[in-house]
């Protein structure tokens, strides 16, 4: 894989809402204690649903791709 994923939650922001373990399509997240947690962060695809779902801004998606100097 070239590429790598990283998975922010801010757990000060995060009101457990559980959309973000909903909408993932590659079962990333859970719930624990109410936060968001993150528990499989290799099957995450970047896809962003959970990012850009997230009521509360709670939940940021990082994705570093090796970059080439093509343009
Ligand atoms: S969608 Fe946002 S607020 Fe809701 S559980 Fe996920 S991270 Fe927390
Ligand atoms: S970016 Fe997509 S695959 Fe990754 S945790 Fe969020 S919803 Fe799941």
């Amino acid at each position: 894989m070239s590429k790598s994923i990283t998975i922010d939650i801010n757990e000060k922001w995060c009101k457990g809402c559980d959309i973000c373990v909903d909408v993932c399509p590659k079962d990333v997240l859970v719930m624990e204690n109410f936060v968001a947690k993150v528990v499989d962060l290799d099957s995450c695809t970047g896809c962003m649903l959970c990012e850009q779902l997230c009521p509360d801004f709670a939940i940021v998606v990082n994705k570093s791709e090796k970059k080439t100097k093509s343009a």
